[in-house]
């Protein structure tokens, strides 16, 4: 299995949203999407690989045996714990963060209000989704498909 940015480590689905650069055109990850999980495992040492995406369909169970392409070659590396989206990035849900975002979308990427509101409107969608377990389906410029 290969590990890439905002990708499913099992299947490449995106498993963040992106947003696009308007100056550079490069697709940015910006928060985890609340089906997301994030497995920690062991490197046979006191060293734990950590944070490796999964969409919820192929987040592999604590215990099992993975490979991942670039770690430890043909060694199967053992999950020691999977995280989900709302516990791994609590702090990407919340309030600080929401701010933060807003002020970047509007400063740096120099997004139109609308567009920023739809994104808001996306991020609290999914903090709810994350955090609270509410699923509520938002539409908005936040990708579903773009490639990360
Ligand atoms: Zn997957």
């Amino acid at each position: 299995m290969k590990v890439a940015a905002c990708l499913c480590t099992g299947c490449s689905a995106q498993i963040w949203r992106t947003v696009r650069n308007p100056a550079t055109g490069e697709a940015l990850g910006v928060w985890p999407r609340p089906n997301s999980a994030y497995v920690r495992l062991g490197l046979g040492t006191d060293h734990l690989a950590v944070g490796i995406g999964f969409c919820q369909r192929c987040v592999p169970t604590p215990g099992a045996i993975i490979e991942i392409d670039g770690l430890l070659e043909g060694t199967g590396l053992p999950v020691i714990t999977v995280e989900w989206a709302g516990e791994r990035y609590q702090a990407w849900y919340e309030d600080a963060w929401g701010r933060a975002f807003r002020a970047w979308a509007l400063d740096y990427l120099q997004y139109p209000q609308p567009e920023v509101d739809a994104l808001m409107r996306q991020w609290d969608a999914d903090r709810r989704e994350a955090v609270l377990g509410i699923s509520v389906g938002v539409g908005s410029q936040a990708s579903e498909g773009e490639d990360g």
